[in-house]
């Protein structure tokens, strides 16, 4: 058998105007700001004008620790929410926009798969509404007035070595990670040392996705530290004046991107947080949004459940009083016998005794999971190659935990493949079990609060930390930072610190090597591990076999 490629499927779409699709929301053409045909941002006045209604039911789609396999949470989030349009609810998705850089490195697109995509992908996965562009010059501007307050005098006394605030692009350029600004002469200002992450990384991208709305938006970047004098007082972006002008680049990205699925149902794509410095879902404005215009909204977290859905739930949900009706966690059966120790080589043949060796990772997801107070119904993605046996195994082995897998074939058949796992989804919202409590109360101190996840979800014996960042996170506590949760930045592979260690391992601890405070996000940064936020292109980057072709189509993207 033979599969049209991700581009080729999406290219076929019968795309319905925007307009259309606002309908199915009840959104008027006026409340539309229409970017082409196909893609409009969601008017801040509409929004404005809906916030007294009912919130609909939210769905977090979440996986297992990801595997070289692929898992497929943006598919699925997908494929789920059209298979609720197709059993008479009426379903919107929303997920993150996709970074610039990265799909110049290696190929892979942001907008799921197959037969559950979302539409335009190619813009999407481009320059799509500019939002990531108005991000860039907002943080970039604030980059530029504090040199700039250097250079007319220093008034507040900013220690050049310690400024902490950077400059970013949208573009995976390694040469950029650590640079001397400012030489070239007493015209050009102080000589420092700085350097460049990527957009995503940028604490504005977190608090765009974390703010209510454009007043609260202001208050956390005037919140945000870039600096610190001497005497280590904290200069923030409100001392430079910098919050008022970061707010006028911003206001456009801040309304919600409609956009839609292959079938034409409502997709919220919006902001895109690091799901390692920072926490990794879609912005608060589209989910709050979607639920006022829903009955279901399915929404992404990034990562597997032990880091996406982890901060999802205890740092989103928390900040903006929303609590998930059910959880899906996502699994393939490729995956599970990657953890149970198949190389990707042979993941072809059947092998029904390594799928139940690498169940143990799935039921931790499940048992953690649960534990936050949420239903959780399992999404056995199907890929072509798997068998019955191999996809009964993981039915088993998840009834054994108490909970229902279903199998899902939305990649290969769109919303048709996806109906029985909508029907369960909707099922188990029915029964009205969800009783959503965070893992953690914002009293904990943070030290506490980073050793309770790393034992409590990881499993770990314990969180490790030396006593300079236990001083740290004193300070913070005594300079009133102490009830702000903590964001998890470690390795996506596993649940220790080693990404090679797959499974469900006990016997292990977390080493925290470094905390940073995210003041205008509100968060406190846990760094275990090596964590990048400037990527590098690899060998041969995709950038070089991407064109135009004779009819001006992209090739070489997907
Ligand atoms: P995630 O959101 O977990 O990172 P995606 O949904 O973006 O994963 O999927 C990653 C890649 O795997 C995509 O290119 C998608 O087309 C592919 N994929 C996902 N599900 C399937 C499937 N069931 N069969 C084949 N390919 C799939
Ligand atoms: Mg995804």
């Amino acid at each position: 058998m033979t599969f049209k490629s991700d581009i080729q499927i999406a290219r076929e779409a019968s795309k319905r105007p925007i307009q259309e699709i606002g309908q199915k929301l009840g959104i008027s053409s006026d409340d539309l700001l229409p970017y082409g045909h196909d893609k409009a941002k969601v008017s801040q006045k509409f929004i404005n004008s809906v916030q007294e209604r009912p919130d609909g039911k939210l769905i977090l789609v979440t996986a297992i620790n990801p595997t070289p396999a692929g898992e497929g949470k943006t598919t699925t989030t997908v494929g789920l929410g059209d298979g609720l349009n197709r059993i008479g609810k009426n379903a919107a998705v929303c997920i993150r926009e996709a970074s610039l850089g990265p799909n110049f490195g290696m190929k892979g697109g942001a907008a799921g798969g197959g037969y559950a995509q979302i539409v335009p992908m190619e813009e999407m996965n481009l320059h799509f509404t500019g939002d990531f562009h108005a991000i860039t010059s907002a943080h970039n501007l604030l980059s530029a007035m504090i040199d700039n307050h250097i250079y007319w005098g220093n008034a507040l006394e900013i220690d050049l070595r310690r400024v902490v605030w950077r400059r970013v692009v949208d573009m995976n350029d390694r040469a950029l990670r650590q640079i001397t600004a400012s030489l070239g002469g007493v015209s050009n200002g102080f000589p420092r040392e700085t350097g460049f992450d990527i957009t995503v990384a940028s604490e504005v991208m977190a608090i765009l996705c974390l703010a209510k709305d454009l007043s609260d938006l202001q208050k956390r970047l005037g919140d945000m530290i870039v600096a610190y004098t001497r005497e280590r007082k904290p200069i923030y972006a409100s001392d430079l004046k910098a919050d008022g002008a970061m707010t006028v680049l911003l206001k456009d990205a801040m309304q919600p991107n409609l956009v839609q699925t292959l079938e034409n149902n409502p997709a919220f794509v919006h902001g895109g947080p690091f799901a390692n410095i920072a926490h990794g879902c879609n912005s608060v404005i589209a989910t709050t949004t979607a639920l006022k215009l829903a009955d279901y909204v399915v929404t992404e977290a990034g990562f597997g459940a032990d880091l996406g859905a982890e901060k999802f739930l205890n740092i989103k949900c928390r900040k903006a009083g929303l609590a998930p009706s059910c959880v899906v966690v996502v699994a393939t059966v490729r995956a599970m016998k990657m953890n149970g120790g198949v190389a990707k080589a042979d993941l072809g043949a059947e092998n029904v005794d390594a799928v139940q060796a690498g169940c143990p990772n799935l039921g931790r997801h499940i048992e953690n999971l649960k534990s936050f107070g949420v239903p959780v119904v399992v999404a056995i993605n199907h890929f072509v190659t798997d068998t019955e046996a191999e996809v009964q195994a993981v039915k088993d082995y998840v009834a054994s935990q108490g909970s229902e897998a279903v199998l899902s074939r939305h990649w290969e058949l769109g919303s048709a493949g996806s109906a029985d796992l909508a029907q369960k989804v909707v099922e188990t919202i029915e029964k009205g079990q969800s009783n959503f409590t965070t893992l953690y109360p914002d009293a904990m101190p943070l030290a506490e609060k980073i050793n309770t996840i790393a034992t409590k979800i990881y499993r770990a014996d314990a969180a490790v930390m030396d006593q300079k960042i236990l001083n740290q996170l004193k300070d913070w506590e005594e300079q009133g930072y102490g009830d702000l949760p903590v964001c998890m930045a470690k390795t996506q592979y596993s649940f220790t610190t080693d990404p090679e260690a797959r499974g469900a391992p006990t016997g292990f601890t977390i080493p925290v090597r470094e905390v940073r405070l995210s003041a205008g996000a509100g968060f406190v940064v846990a760094i275990c591990g090596e964590i990048m936020t400037m990527p590098g292109l690899p060998r041969v980057p995709s950038a070089e076999n991407i064109r135009l072709n004779d009819i001006g189509d992209v090739e070489g993207l997907f």
